[in-house]
């Protein structure tokens, strides 16, 4: 809480001086149908180089209906990045986007100063869902920029001994990244083949931390137990993961973060006063644009006075 009135929360950077290995539980989080696990923020409040927020939804089937029901609500401040393993989500955001959301393929709204979307599993769809959402904060130089969407169908694959990595975010040597970012970042999926041992390389000034999405793996010889998310610190040039069976991997990291930010419901700020601004704007039909094409009501804002949970697929 930063002050009595708007039950924002503010988060910094753990930004640990070396190498440590800290693991912190995800907790489930219940919305609507679909259940979803949420890695960060972390307790502490804390994010992971610029990665502010990481929902892990799946693996899941379905015969009928849509899992993925995300009514249009409003964003600031943030990047949302979606990578999923199986599935589809179809987005509709208020420029006019229409974009499928397929495995491989990376989506990356910058929401900056304002942008409105839905997410939903499409009529036309597999029956299953399996992924991940996260936010990435903004820097203070980006965060009011226009809003805009980018997508990728096929995130820069790396075959190495021992694992098939796939760099959603960032990158890996000296591939550009498939989308743009405004920090230093690092996302990726590392699929580790059963009974094999593989080395990444990672950026000794970003600090790092792992979820395992599938299967099992242990990192430098520690076991990574899943439905916690294992923060690695800074100052690693590699880290190396073995599996029994074959795993999944998801590794992100970054720079600490060098500005605390403010969280509230799917808005990322600097100061309480921009967070009521933007919810009064939602509210009143301004700034944000509309999502036409969704069949339904849009999300109310929840009171400030609360802390307000973000979305499932924010
Ligand atoms: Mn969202």
């Amino acid at each position: 809480m930063n002050d009595g009135k708007i039950a924002a929360k503010t988060c910094t950077a753990i930004g640990a001086a070396g190498h440590i290995l800290e693991s912190y539980p995800v907790h489930q989080v219940n919305l609507g149908s679909l259940q979803v696990s949420r890695a960060l923020p972390v307790r502490g409040r804390r994010l992971i180089g610029p990665w502010c927020f990481l929902d892990r939804f799946g693996p899941l089937t379905f015969q009928s209906g849509k899992p993925m029901d995300v009514a249009p609500h409003p964003h600031i401040g943030l990047q949302t990045v979606t990578w999923l393993l199986d599935g589809e989500i179809v987005h509709n955001d208020s420029l006019g986007c229409e974009v499928l959301a397929r495995p491989g393929g990376v989506n990356v709204m910058t929401a900056g100063k304002g942008i409105a979307h839905t997410e939903q599993t499409p009529a036309n769809n597999s029956g299953r869902l399996n992924g991940v959402q996260l936010w990435v904060a903004l820097p203070d130089a980006h965060r009011h920029m226009d809003p805009a969407f980018e997508s990728r169908e096929q995130a820069p694959v790396l075959e190495q001994p021992g694992a098939f990595i796939q760099v959603f975010a960032g990158s890996l040597g000296r591939a550009p990244s498939p989308c743009r970012h405004y920090s230093e970042i690092l996302g990726m999926d590392v699929q580790t083949h059963a009974g094999e041992e593989t080395e990444v390389e990672l950026n000794p000034r970003f600090e790092h931390a792992v979820l395992v999405l599938e299967g099992d793996c242990a990192m430098d010889g520690h076991s990574l137990e899943p439905a916690l998310l294992h923060y690695l610190g800074t100052r690693r040039s590699s880290v190396c993961f073995r599996s029994r069976e074959g795993s999944r991997v998801l590794l992100i990291g970054g720079p600490p973060f060098p500005e605390t930010i403010l969280m509230w419901w799917n808005f990322v700020a600097r100061l309480p006063e921009e967070i009521g601004q933007a919810r009064r704007d939602w509210e009143g039909h301004l700034r944000f644009g509309e999502v036409p094409s969704y069949q339904g009501r849009r999300l109310s804002a929840p009171s400030l006075i609360r802390f307000a949970r973000p979305n499932p697929a924010s």
